[in-house]
């Protein structure tokens, strides 16, 4: 026999925007997907129309196209499917394992008085003599034994079937419940395995009743304990960011965020840092832990250092674009576009965010005269200003390379007796007007010849 290829979903409820939480959920789904040649669905369970605006929905998309997850086919609305949903529901009735059920609300409400902590046993369940009126279709659930499943995170779950109730399949108005819905939709799209929160444990054995009254086979699940805070608590607003794109604002790259996620609740071994292609390869149920992972900033930046590092220069500066479009910053002009791509190879070896690398670049982003601040401008006196004047003519007509510029830079400091780092703290300031900045050799070849000596121009023209 060969065996099928994976069909996995990712199914949001529109909220307004993409928790970081559904975010690994759909990742895992995706890397199980990929990894196996299998098919990556989505699902929008937009049943609730007030909070289900095509905005709220957008935002998902937006966030899933950010991460970098691409699904087969078009999103699916759970709620275009209602109609489907009630056919099964009509279904199970002919096959015997629903019936109709005429207990309006107050009855259920006074049975549960009488009978605190039970799950409703509806009269009707066995009833002939039916009434013609509005009635919900329930579901005749086993009342023995047990409803077992077998998560490939958390083993065996057991549910004794007594404290299940019939659960409603399609209420009164006609409308489809969240519990039908889900299994006619993931038995419809084929789904052959369900990876979620483990939030909807609870639910599981209630979905496979329903898989079991139609005779479908039950999809593999794998429910993921849920994402903590660094206090340990449940990931919530309380501790900064939630939604992917707050994680985005604050300028992570995609690839490190799909690398972070990917091992906040799985791992390989000790890999900490991979691509895609690795995580696509290593990625199983089996790595999937049961305690709850926790969300660690100081982690993530280590891991968006190393894929900014790694990645080629010209997809950093992708990242930065869509960063300061992000972020609504001015876009790059075409000079400071080039200044940063000269500069890239220093830049993006020392950054651990696009924040954190932009600002290492602001020298190629400043205008001339360079604002020197007060701690650089104590590196500025008249015998540095001295020494910039020379380096100015000595450069003037060097060639333009790394070394030559040092190497002028040093011959300059031996005719004064200094070390190199005497003319080079000037030279930063003179430069970028800060301290904090790359190598002053890589901030000259990224400025240009002309730009460079406009700005010590600028400088020793103070010198007097
Ligand atoms: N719509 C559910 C949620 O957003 C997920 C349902 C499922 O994965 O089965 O939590």
């Amino acid at each position: 026999m060969t065996p099928t290829a994976p069909v996995t979903r990712f199914a949001p409820s529109p909220t307004g925007y993409l928790h970081v939480g559904g975010a690994r959920t759909a990742l895992f789904n995706w890397l199980f997907a990929r990894g196996r040649g299998g098919k990556f669905l989505l699902r929008i369970e937009d049943t609730d129309r007030a909070r289900s605006t095509p905005e709220a929905t957008e935002a998902i998309l937006k966030g899933l196209r950010w991460l970098g997850l691409d699904w087969d086919g078009e999103p699916v609305s759970q709620f275009e499917r209602r109609d489907r949903h009630a056919e099964v529901a009509r279904q199970m009735l002919e096959n015997g394992t629903a019936y109709r059920c005429f207990s309006t609300t107050d009855e259920i409400a006074a049975w549960r008085e009488a009978n605190p902590r039970q799950p409703f046993l509806s009269p009707w369940r066995d009833a002939t003599d039916l009434p013609d009126a509005p009635h919900a279709i329930r579901l005749k659930a086993p009342r023995d034994g047990e409803t077992v499943i077998d998560d490939q995170v958390q083993g065996q779950v057991r549910v004794a079937n007594d404290q299940l109730d019939d659960m409603v399949l399609l209420r009164s108005d006609g409308t489809p419940t969240y519990m039908l819905a889900v299994v006619v939709d993931d038995h419809d799209m084929g789904v052959t395995h369900v990876i979620r929160g483990d939030d909807h444990l609870t639910n599981t054995a209630r979905q496979i009743q329903i898989y079991d009254a139609m005779g479908w086979d039950r999809p593999t699940y794998a429910h993921i304990p849920l994402i903590h805070g660094e206090d340990g608590k449940k990931l919530s607003k309380r501790h900064g960011a939630v939604g992917l794109h707050e994680f985005a604002a604050l300028g992570y790259p995609a690839a490190a965020m799909r690398n972070y996620l990917a091992r906040l609740g799985w791992s390989h071994g000790d890999d900490e840092l991979f691509d895609d292609a690795q995580a696509r390869d290593w990625f199983g149920l089996e790595g999937i832990g049961r305690a709850p992972a926790r969300l660690d900033f100081k982690k993530l930046e280590h891991v968006s250092g190393h894929h900014l590092g790694a990645m080629s220069d010209a997809a950093v500066l992708d990242e930065l674009d869509g960063f300061l479009a992000e972020t609504g910053a001015d876009p790059l002009t075409a000079t400071h576009r080039q200044r940063i791509a000269a500069a890239m190879p220093a830049l993006k070896e020392k950054a651990r965010t696009l924040p954190g690398l932009l600002d290492q670049a602001r020298f190629a982003l400043i205008e001339r005269p360079v604002a020197v601040e007060e701690k650089a401008s104590k590196s500025l006196d008249t015998v540095s200003r001295g020494m910039l004047k020379s380096l100015t003519a000595a450069v003037q007509n060097a060639s333009w390379s790394r070394d030559d510029l040092e190497a002028a830079a040093k011959a300059v400091a031996e005719e004064n007796g200094v070390g190199l780092g005497k003319i080079a703290g000037p030279l930063r300031a003179a430069l970028a007007g800060t301290s904090a900045t790359p190598s002053v050799f890589d901030m000259m070849t990224a400025l240009g010849r002309e730009e460079t000596l406009a700005r010590l121009q600028d400088q020793t023209d103070l010198a007097g």
